[in-house]
């Protein structure tokens, strides 16, 4: 916390003979908001909470291809993290701790913002986001704002039948508390060694003073946190590791480098506690902005634990014979702010035309495969054929596909919506496939095609799901 429609119909002849090429690609360099936003109400993406009473201002919803996207995201997160490595272990803890917690971390005192309010409106803003010469951005009032006053952030709640101070407590502002709190006891049943990680994705509140910019700054959000515990001595070396590692991530799941940069923490931002501290910061069309923070937070967390507990945390090294509190660096990443990176910069419009020299646009979404949210359309050419395909649809989804079977429509009509949702395969069923056993595979992003024989598809389309996960673009 800083403080082808041109497809006809019918015949497979047609399929293949039409096969469009991108003649002029005119790419969106900045996607227009509250076209994304319009786009991912209507497509059930992300929507407002509470819509049908008018919504409540920084909470979202996610519809249905939403939480796909979301959930392959943390999945994506937690293999990386978790699954893949000896040296990370995962836990899930509680929302709401002991509010001693929060005293220990300094958020009770220091998790505030600056705020004024409109004398005017009554409108409420966070101080250093304000011009100090401007008006009100609500009524246009000019010198309205109240002197700036400090507002802590953190959501209060009542536990129990009491709801008086003696039975208060928070939701957690952030997850990594439970992380420090469990630091022992999950090193102690992990039968870890320093250097080793905790790992944890959960939701988080913050009761944001200027909810904005879509779910970029929200009031209930989730996190995808990992503290490493390190000797005191390496701690620089692991701090420059988790940099690169976390930027490799963010190539990974399809941010360009164009779109990625660094922000080090200068010293009027730099924790007190802290050693060091970088931001991945990602190009929103609102500007850049942080995604991720990499902080290098000494031993502070654990020693205040210790202090206000009075349980120990230092750690005996059996190789040297030392004893000392770890340093901890930290990783933390909001899965509903990565999201909307990713949805940002995936949102191309395209002037494409036609085998006929016909212009016209498609909406994309170029979500790599491993995280797209559906990734294989399974669609017959016409009705006739639903039940093969249905078939072969469920087929594929036992396999662990995230598939959508839909038969609405003009085929190159049912494509551009499945471009629209960024499906990077469709596979089209025709007459033809009850003869040959093939089916035609389109690609979202080259709109080429490509017949494979039925049985082969599983093999095909896991091996692009692989190569996608470990960053390679796909050639076809
Ligand atoms: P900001 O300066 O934008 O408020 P922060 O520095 O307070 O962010 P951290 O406390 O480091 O953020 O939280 C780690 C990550 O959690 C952030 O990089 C971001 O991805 C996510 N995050 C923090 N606050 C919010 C929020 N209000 N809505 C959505 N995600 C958030």
């Amino acid at each position: 916390m800083s403080c082808g429609s041109w497809i006809g119909i019918r015949g497979t002849k047609r399929l293949y003979s039409t096969v469009s090429k991108i003649s002029e690609r005119t790419l969106m360099s900045e996607v227009q908001m509250k076209e994304l936003v319009a786009l991912c109400k209507h497509r059930g993406f992300i929507f407002q909470s509470s819509e049908i009473y008018g919504g409540i201002n920084g909470f979202w919803d996610y519809g249905p291809y939403g939480v796909e996207l979301k959930n392959a995201i943390k999945q994506y997160w937690w293999q990386e993290m978790v699954q893949r490595r000896s040296d990370i272990v995962g836990q899930d803890a509680s929302i709401i701790m002991h509010p001693k917690v929060w005293e220990a971390s300094g958020h009770v005192e220091n998790f505030t913002d600056p705020m004024v309010d409109c004398k005017e409106c009554k409108s409420r803003f966070r101080a250093d986001q304000l011009e100090s010469t401007s008006a009100c951005p609500t009524c246009g009032a000019k010198d309205s704002f109240t002197e700036a006053r400090l507002f802590n952030l953190m959501l209060k709640t009542n536990i129990g039948a009491n709801t008086d101070s003696s039975s208060q407590s928070f939701l957690r502002p952030e997850t990594a508390q439970a992380i420090f709190t469990n630091y022992r006891v999950i090193q102690r049943c992990s039968r870890k060694k320093i250097p080793f990680g905790i790992a944890q994705i959960g939701k988080a509140f913050r009761n944001e003073i200027t909810p904005r910019n879509f779910t970029f700054r929200s009031r209930e959000f989730e996190q995808m946190e990992m503290q490493y515990f390190v000797d005191p001595d390496d701690s620089t070396d692991h701090f420059e590791y988790w940099l690169k590692e976390r930027f490799n991530f963010f190539r990974r799941v399809g941010l360009p480098d164009s779109k990625l940069r660094f922000h080090e923490h200068g010293e009027g931002e730099l924790a007190h506690y802290a050693n060091a501290a970088k931001d991945i910061e990602v190009e929103f069309p609102f500007g850049w902005q942080e995604v991720e923070g990499i902080h290098d937070r000494s031993d502070f967390d654990l020693s205040q634990h210790q202090k206000f507990s009075g349980e120990e945390m230092k750690y005996f090294d059996e190789s040297s014979g030392r004893k000392f509190i770890p340093h901890v660096i930290e990783t933390s990443i909001g899965a509903d702010r990565l999201s909307l990176a990713i949805l940002c910069n995936s949102f191309e419009k395209e002037v494409i035309k036609d085998s006929n020299g016909k212009q016209e646009f498609r909406n994309v979404m170029r979500f790599k495969p491993h995280i797209a949210p559906v990734q294989i359309a399974v669609l017959p050419l016409m009705k006739k054929l639903s039940e093969p395909t249905l078939r072969l649809e469920q087929s594929l989804r036992n396999e662990g596909f995230r598939t959508e079977y839909d038969q609405a429509g003009q085929i190159g009509k049912r494509y551009r919506r499945q471009d629209e949702i960024g499906t990077p395969y469709c596979v089209t069923f025709d007459f033809e496939s009850l003869e040959d056993n093939r089916v035609t595979v389109r690609f979202r992003d080259s709109m080429n095609q490509k017949r494979i024989l039925i049985e082969e598809l599983n093999d095909f389309f896991q091996s692009k799901i692989r190569s996608s996960m470990r960053g390679f673009e796909d050639s076809e």
